[in-house]
């Protein structure tokens, strides 16, 4: 069941959250041995949370937006004395001091938080395999991964277990799972979303956003959790616009532009006559739902055209440069005094190799190097520099797109779910499915990727829409179109 349709029935009495809650821990407690979403459950928190929250309502309080619906979290946001560990080693055991600014607004809206999610360790990869903690599996088909980081978000999601959760998304991480679960995900604006309480991987691209069953909730969830915070420098200080409001007001005379680079095998593309462009890889049967999510918008009243961002093409190698100079500079507080592993040692620095060697995954330890080698005197100019010269180009070109249409339409993922361990020895491999979902976070610009039908595999297919600055509103309302479009299709089948 939904959220929205939850939160109707704990308003008005019709169920207590704490008999909305139990229904959510039974499913989890039978099924999620399979899956492995969670890296903990709140059993005992989130029977006290539901019960306070009928207190509430038995006394009469405003019921707040998310009134008794269950939430899971990405086991990268901080929740006081509860267990955050970025499935890693280096934080199994530690226990943040205090909750992250999210997770503060999601109890005050009235949200029940379930558990801590699986993920790719510290956020740094696009399958949940690199989990210290084991692989999460897709509840589609267990042999395929859920996607990543926030798989076990997606998964948790996608399986029922709750009906909203948050993940992070740094180059895709939200938008990538929820395309190969099935799910709604929303990366929103840079800054619109507090990231205090957000163990960092990426500064200047990491942002918090929901995984949800559908753009309703995505949107709710949104509201709940975005808007201006003193404790995160990089907050956004304008007032939020409602996304809820308008999203039920459809797409007559929106223009919409088919991007050419990430859909070169679009009948649109190819019309236009530049497919050349594009990059290859892009699996056919991602583009043909593509181009039908393309025909639903037009006949919905929207203008669809092709439009050229050529620079879209330098984004993962411009990503893989930047996230891990950033990454190797916000894990250096790792050192085995300050948090979570320490392994003795003779000596100071000893420990500190030690500790760093036992504690990080052979992922975490690859993008250190790489971070690391990007940022050291007489590499940097050739190669972080250039990278944030890329970043700034690709700004200028998505701004400039943005002049002529409202927003651009471009799958989520090149493929499908793909198979455990398909992709594990060659990290390139892995890192190629990211390409679809980078730009957005190298601009700081908005994206959300809806499920639209099924591939060949009859796994779930995501189509991704894009926009400027602080356009949520109008990606959400248009992803609304989508879902419907989607919903009757299925429905006819
Ligand atoms: N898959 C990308 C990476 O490995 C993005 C991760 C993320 O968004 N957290 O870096």
């Amino acid at each position: 069941m939904n959220a929205s349709s939850l939160v109707a029935e704990v308003r008005s009495g019709q169920r207590t959250a704490r008999q909305v809650l139990e229904e959510h821990l039974a499913r989890i407690a039978s099924q999620d041995i399979e899956l492995g979403a969670f890296n903990l459950v709140l059993t005992d928190e989130a029977r006290s949370q539901a019960d306070a929250v009928d207190a509430a309502i038995a006394s009469g309080e405003p019921a707040g937006p998310l009134a008794g619906v269950p939430v899971a979290l990405k086991d990268n946001l901080c929740t006081r004395g509860i267990p955050t560990t970025c499935s890693s080693r280096m934080l199994q055991h530690w226990r943040p001091p205090y909750d992250a600014t999210v997770v503060q607004r999601l109890r005050a809206a009235g949200a029940v938080i379930v558990g801590k999610t699986n993920l790719d360790e510290f956020a740094m990869g696009s399958s949940t395999e690199n989990s210290a903690f084991g692989p999460t599996r897709n509840p589609h088909d267990l042999s395929r991964v859920p996607g990543g980081s926030s798989g076990g978000s997606a998964a948790a999601v996608a399986a029922g277990f709750s009906p909203l959760a948050l993940g992070s998304d740094t180059g895709g991480s939200i938008r990538q799972p929820a395309a190969l679960c099935g799910v709604v995900g929303l990366k929103p604006t840079y800054g619109r979303v507090s990231r205090y309480g957000l163990v960092a991987f990426a500064s200047s691209l990491d942002q918090i956003g929901p995984i949800a069953a559908n753009v309703t909730d995505a949107a709710t969830c949104f509201e709940v959790i975005s808007g201006h915070d003193p404790r995160d420098s990089t907050s956004l200080e304008s007032a939020a616009e409602s996304v809820t409001a308008g999203l039920q007001h459809g797409v007559e005379g929106l223009r919409v532009g088919l991007l050419a680079e990430l859909c070169g095998e679009s009948v649109r593309v190819k019309q236009a006559g530049l497919q050349s462009v594009g990059l290859s890889g892009i699996a056919p049967d991602v583009i043909s739902q593509l181009d039908q999510a393309a025909d639903v918008l037009e006949a919905a009243g929207a203008t669809v055209s092709v439009v050229s961002v050529p620079s879209v093409v330098l984004g993962l190698s411009a990503y893989y440069l930047i996230a891990p100079a950033e990454a190797s500079s916000n894990l250096a507080r790792y050192d085995g005094v300050r948090y979570g592993l320490r392994v003795d040692a003779a000596n100071a620095a000893e420990m500190n190799i030690e500790s760093r060697t036992a504690g990080f995954g052979a992922e975490v330890k690859r993008r250190i190097m790489l971070g690391t080698y990007a940022l050291s005197a007489g590499y940097y100019d050739a190669y972080y520099g250039k990278a944030l010269r890329v970043r700034t180009l690709m700004l200028r070109e998505f701004t400039n797109a943005y002049a002529d249409v409202d927003l651009l339409l471009c799958p989520t993922t090149p493929t499908t779910a793909f198979e455990l361990g398909a992709k594990t020895a060659d990290p390139l491999l892995m890192y190629l499915n990211d390409v679809c979902t980078i730009p957005s976070n190298l601009t700081g610009h908005p994206a959300v990727s809806v499920p639209f039908g099924v591939g060949d595999d009859g796994l779930p297919v995501g189509v991704q829409l894009m926009g400027p600055a602080l356009s949520e509103p109008v990606l959400l309302r248009t992803a609304a179109v989508l879902e419907d479009a989607a919903a009757a299709a299925q429905a006819a089948l």
